[in-house]
């Protein structure tokens, strides 16, 4: 029986859903394991199995869903199960989960809180290391906007997030958010829409921002030639429709005509990369790929996740957006320097280094450091 705890989202479903079929129709894996009310109803009877990491927890279902039902909220409640039951530990996930530990150690992760700090860049870890140019400038622009701008290299714990492991996402998240509260950080900016999505809903009361929304409001536009691009929304933002306009906005003054596909925002498919799910099962992620490439045709899209953009590089043209406002020429022609791993660590290690003998005064430190544990 599923325990009373992760109960909620998946009663829900199985009493409301009303097996319309309309979120099957768009999604392989529920094509494959039946309707979100027969998961529920299988799950509560105590028939479910290793299934849930097998869904990108992407959100169209929610998306597309008449009756606002949300069977990605019930994966993830059955995630969280598994992981409470001790059935979670897949070695499968072995590779993002040391991806993620990474992250947070005293290795990569560094604080920089000047004076008076009270907005901090937070980068994640994908832009960084796939384009540590990008990042480079990018922050460079941004302390000219925000003079007296904090920066965080450390990871948000997505993955531990993702694969359902809800005490230890809690505690390591919660660590970051005690940092910057208690040295009276307000906001934070960030590049990456799985990062948005976290603080926005566990930020404990810090404000979130994402940079396009600081770049377009400066004015901080880059004019390109006149073309016509496509939008690819990343699933953490499916929802957030300011985010989404403000993308639109600077691609608009940029000069460039946006021509939407037919899932977009609240209904964008999955880039392949959502929950993890290629690690189980690789074939529904190409699905993904498939479609969103199919969709966009010939057009050039553009994206604002480093991740997405790169699971399409490798199938189609795929520019992220900060490529294209930084560094056009290249972007446009498919040409951006993208780092792969284990060179991504490599890069972020660097510039973890070189702004530590750059960025001085105020309170520097790793998380460990900062959160008062003993640093090995
Ligand atoms: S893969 Fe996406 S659309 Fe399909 S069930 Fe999971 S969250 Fe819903
Ligand atoms: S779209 Fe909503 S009501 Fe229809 S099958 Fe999916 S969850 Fe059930």
């Amino acid at each position: 029986m599923a325990q009373e705890k992760y109960l909620p989202p998946i009663a829900r479903i199985a009493e409301d859903c009303v097996n319309c079929g309309i979120c099957v129709q768009e999604c392989a894996f529920l094509e494959e394991k039946g309707s979100p009310k027969h998961l529920a109803e299988e799950w509560l009877a105590g028939r479910g199995g290793g299934f849930p990491f097998e869904c990108n927890l992407c959100g169209l279902c929610r998306g597309v869903c008449p009756d606002d039902l949300d069977p990605s909220a019930m994966i993830l409640a059955m995630r969280r199960e598994l992981v409470a039951r001790g059935e979670g530990d897949l070695r499968q996930h072995r590779t993002l989960r040391a991806y993620e530990k990474r992250g947070t150690s005293s290795l990569f992760s560094w604080f920089y809180l000047p004076e008076n700090c009270k907005t901090i860049f937070f980068p994640g870890c994908a832009l960084p290391g796939s384009r540590p140019h990008v990042f480079t400038s990018l922050f460079q622009l941004l302390q000219e906007l925000l003079p007296d701008l904090g920066l965080v290299f450390d990871c948000c714990t997505n993955p531990s997030h993702d694969l359902g492991n809800e005490a230890h996402f809690k505690k390591t998240f919660g660590e970051l958010c005690d940092i910057l509260l208690r040295h009276s950080v307000q906001k934070v900016l960030v590049a990456c829409p799985s990062c948005y999505r976290l603080f926005e809903e566990h930020g404990a009361g810090l404000r979130v921002g994402m940079i396009y929304e600081e770049l377009g409001q400066a004015g901080r536009i880059f004019r390109q030639e006149r073309r016509q691009v496509t939008v690819h929304d990343p699933c953490g933002v499916r929802f957030s429709g300011k985010v989404q306009d403000s993308v639109r906005e600077i691609l608009r003054q940029s000069g460039l005509e946006v021509r939407e596909m037919a899932h977009s925002r609240a209904t964008s498919f999955c880039c392949g990369e959502g929950g993890a799910a290629g690690f189980l099962r690789p074939d529904f992620s190409r699905v993904w790929t498939d479609k969103r490439v199919a969709e966009a045709s010939a057009m050039q899209v553009v994206s604002y996740c480093a991740g997405c953009t790169s699971s399409r590089d490798r199938r189609a043209g795929s520019a992220h957006l900060l490529e294209l406002l930084l560094n056009p020429e290249s972007a446009l022609e498919g040409g951006a320097k993208v780092s792969k791993a284990p060179f991504t660590y490599w890069n972020r290690y660097r510039l973890k280094k070189r702004l530590q003998r750059q960025l001085q005064g105020g309170v520097c430190g790793s998380r460990q450091e900062l959160s008062g544990k003993k640093v090995s």
